[in-house]
């Protein structure tokens, strides 16, 4: 069995830039590219398979025809999707529901996040969470547009890890590359975009009830549990166990060898080059490259100098 790479799946954003060329060398087709999905079955981007017996594949219908790639885990749809982001700009201040609100409200699952800082300018922040007391409080500083009093700025830097439960209002800030593990959903409630307007003079729709609704009142900010285990000297961090995702950094440095720990396991390189070595095949690896590890697989390697991003499903 092969590992399952997947073609890269660009996404123009307003606030997009050019360093998924410029850092991860790909070939972009404008420099107004916010996200490459990286791992996706959502229709709005679905990763295609570029190698092997399943070449041309949509990660989708592999899920619908092909479940013993993915351990028969249950689910109407592949519940995960990474991207890599380049916010070149300001992404707008937002919020996303949870799978219930999801499901009832947009016919789709929630979205719980969470992110690792590829890299950062110095200065850079993000919108992590909000200082209401109460929903009406939520809804009077909303209305009254009191953004430097309802938002909490944190700053960021290179390897930082967030996790960013649904409920959380949140903002990547300018000059931030993030690799993002999160559940396949693609709805987002905007509060606040800066009274940005695109090239038409157009600004975006805000979801100013449906924000208030979906808010965590009082916020709440995770805990994480990071746990690093030394393997000679590449290491694995676990960043998240949640229902959602298990989150993990393989930092690699010679070789490192892998156990499956989950029915299949998502895989993207965000630093450094390297191989990926299955069965005694070997693959060369590179900032970007990014596979699914199926079933089927159950030990590989990886051997250079990198940083990989790699998760696993939840138990839900
Ligand atoms: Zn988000």
């Amino acid at each position: 069995m092969e590992p399952l790479f997947l073609q890269p799946v660009f996404q123009e954003k307003i606030w997009g830039g050019d360093q998924l060329h410029t850092v991860f060398g790909f070939d972009i087709p404008n420099e107004k590219i916010g996200e490459d999905w990286a791992i996706s079955g959502h229709p709005h981007g679905v990763s295609i398979v570029e190698n092997g017996p399943y070449k041309g594949w949509k990660v989708s219908d592999l899920w619908a025809e092909h479940r013993e790639l993915f351990g028969n885990a249950k689910g109407d749809v592949f519940p995960l999707l990474t991207k890599i982001l380049d916010a070149e700009d300001d992404l707008s201040v937002q919020v996303h529901p949870d799978d219930s609100y999801g499901l009832k409200h947009e016919g789709e699952l929630g979205k719980t996040e969470c992110w690792y800082i590829i890299n950062a300018k110095p200065g850079s922040e993000i919108v992590y969470g909000h200082n209401a007391k109460t929903r009406e409080e939520l809804a009077a500083m909303i209305e009254a547009e009191q953004w430097d009093d309802l938002l909490r700025r944190v700053p960021v830097k290179k390897g930082d890890f967030f996790y960013v439960p649904s409920g959380t209002i949140h903002a990547i800030g300018k000059g931030i590359m993030i690799l993002e593990t999160q559940q396949s959903s693609d709805t987002t409630y905007r509060v606040y975009d800066y009274d940005r307007k695109d090239d038409q003079g157009n600004t975006r729709e805000l979801h100013i009830q449906q924000s208030i609704d979906v808010t965590t009142v009082p916020a709440i900010s995770p805990e994480l549990e990071v746990t690093e285990n030394k393997k000679g000297i590449s290491s694995v961090i676990t960043y998240l166990k949640t229902d959602f995702f298990n989150v993990y950094e393989w930092d690699v440095v010679g070789e490192l060898s892998l156990k499956k720990d989950g029915d299949y396991t998502l895989v993207t390189v965000v630093e450094g080059y390297g191989k990926l070595i299955v069965d005694g095949q070997s693959y060369e690896v590179k900032p970007g490259t990014s596979c699914i590890l199926p079933a089927q697989i159950t030990e590989w390697k990886v051997a250079g100098e990198m940083k990989i991003i790699a998760s696993t499903p939840g138990k839900k």
